[in-house]
């Protein structure tokens, strides 16, 4: 028997590797008897932010650490197929849907069974035949997490993330923003393709575009069809002015509190610079807004949320500023004057071991081969990672109930190199990484050009699971 503790993305995904591999299953989720601060649902696998899962091409990690899963039977990857709206070269999906989707895949299955109970304290050692894995997440419960630090050592983490507000469609100004993709990169065929913009603007560095594997709720990936909030200078200068000045929830020293890099608070990105934000969520590069024919001086990116379009969510703009003023300054966006709020940003716990000085890249901890640890608490980060990390905990903690030796992905395949980060980077400033091709063995004779250096990183990923799956 496998018991697997929470039911996010990296616990149902190991409860369904773990039953495919003909173990059975027990995955012990505590909401609705105890609900998180974040969670709103009772469903498994619920997104509790971004409704995107990032990239889906083979030009970036997280696009190629989708294709490795979909060939390892993902559950979570097939759910978001049925899920999946539009969102150009992204994956992006209705989340009520997909929690809907893969509970309703894990609920059929025969081998698993769903325990809606608490879980508080690290299971002790399992019996043969057993294996127990902790997935719990960033909002692991108090007693679970007192526990989990009591047997890692001080090594086990907390720190801060912010997530992005959301607005509903028929409160967005459709007169002044436009629907564009950056570059013009979207998949949409109705869509005005924006080709490199002219500017009249002041000095912003005209960069490639952006990567679909950078980090998980920061700046946008780049590709997608977005409605553009279209700023000009005096509009910046209004609503930095507005930012800067606004009362936050929590934290007033800056400096004092640790966020993940890519999913810093606006305001925290503002107190760095007047222009940071401008070279951040608010960069402009790539757009062209059609009223001008001009690229704007700063812009704002609103990306669907729900399948019926009827919610939009600001791309990057997680915000922990008290929701009054939060409301006021948002509204100084232009498009966004009478925006009416479904969601507020705010701040949220992430709790993660160090996954180095615990983990081997099975997932399987040091001192403990019949103990995992999947998902966002292991260290990884993002939606994508967690769900990657819980298959190969599932199909593991599987082999060692069978007693058998558990197996690593090779290192060359982005779900391999994931575990391997994971378990061997540097202890002492360990900090969760979502997937990328910078984490990835580099390639012996690697092109000159990025793009096919890209693609080589890629096919030998794909050569390489294929063999390891054989
Ligand atoms: C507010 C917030 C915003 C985020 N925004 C993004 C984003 O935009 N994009 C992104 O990719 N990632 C985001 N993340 C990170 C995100 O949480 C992870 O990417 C992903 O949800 C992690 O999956 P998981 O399975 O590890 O954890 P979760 O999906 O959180 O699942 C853990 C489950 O364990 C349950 N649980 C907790 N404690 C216990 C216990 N003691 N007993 C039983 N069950 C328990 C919880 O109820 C939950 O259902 C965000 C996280 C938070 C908290």
């Amino acid at each position: 028997m496998i018991h697997i503790i929470g039911g996010g993305l990296a616990g149902c995904e190991a409860a369904w590797q773990a039953a495919r591999a003909g173990q059975d299953v027990t995955l012990h989720e505590m909401r609705p008897v105890r609900p998180t601060l974040v969670h709103k649902t009772d469903g498994l696998a619920e997104l509790v932010c971004s409704n995107s899962f990032r990239g889906d091409k083979l030009d970036n990690a997280v696009g190629l650490i989708k294709e490795e899963m979909r060939r390892l039977d993902s559950v979570v990857m097939a759910a978001a197929e049925v899920a999946r709206v539009p969102a150009g070269a992204a994956l992006a999906v209705d989340r009520e849907v997909f929690s809907r989707e893969v509970t309703a895949r894990l609920a059929t299955e025969r081998r698993i069974t769903i325990r809606r109970d608490e879980v508080t304290s690290v299971p002790p050692p399992a019996a043969p035949g057993d294996a127990i894995i902790i997935a719990t997440g960033p909002l692991t419960s108090d007693a679970l997490s007192q526990s989990i630090q009591a047997f890692v050592g001080d090594e086990h983490l907390a720190f801060y993330d912010a997530i992005s507000p959301i607005v509903l469609a028929d409160s967005i100004d459709r007169v002044k923003v436009f629907r564009q993709s950056r570059w013009g990169r979207s998949l949409r065929r109705d869509t005005a393709g924006a080709g490199a913009a002219r500017t009249d603007a002041a000095p912003v560095a005209v960069a490639a575009p952006v990567e679909a594997d950078g980090p998980a709720c920061g700046v946008d990936d780049g590709e997608g069809d977005y409605l553009n909030c279209p700023f000009t200078k005096a509009e910046y200068d209004a609503f930095y002015d507005a930012l800067v000045a606004a009362e936050s929830a929590t934290v007033h020293d800056f400096d004092s509190v640790q966020f993940f890099e890519g999913c810093l608070p606006i305001e925290v990105m503002a107190h760095r610079g007047r222009d940071t934000l401008r070279f951040g969520p608010m960069k402009p590069v790539g757009l062209e807004d059609p009223r001008t024919g001009r690229r704007p001086y700063a812009a704002v990116q609103l990306r669907q949320d729900t399948l019926a379009g009827d919610h939009f969510s600001l791309v990057g703009f997680q915000t922990q500023i008290k929701w009054a003023d939060q409301a006021r300054v948002l509204r100084l966006i232009p498009g966004l004057e009478h925006a009416e709020f479904v969601r507020f940003g705010m701040v949220h716990r992430n709790t993660f071991i160090n996954g180095p000085k615990v983990l081997l890249p099975t997932w399987q901890t040091k001192t403990r081969p019949d103990l995992f640890f999947a998902g966002q608490i292991s260290g990884v980060e993002g939606y994508v990672e967690s769900a990657a990390s819980g298959l190969i905990a599932g199909r593991n903690a599987a082999r060692v109930a069978q007693g058998l030796a558990p197996l690593a992905p090779p290192r060359e395949t982005a779900i391999g190199a994931l575990a391997y980060y994971a378990s061997h980077a540097d202890p002492k400033h360990y900090q969760p990484s979502n997937i990328t091709f910078g984490i990835m063995p580099p390639l012996e004779t690697p092109p000159r050009d990025k793009a096919l250096r890209k693609q080589a990183l890629a096919e030998r990923a794909l050569a390489a699971l294929d063999r390891w799956m054989r």
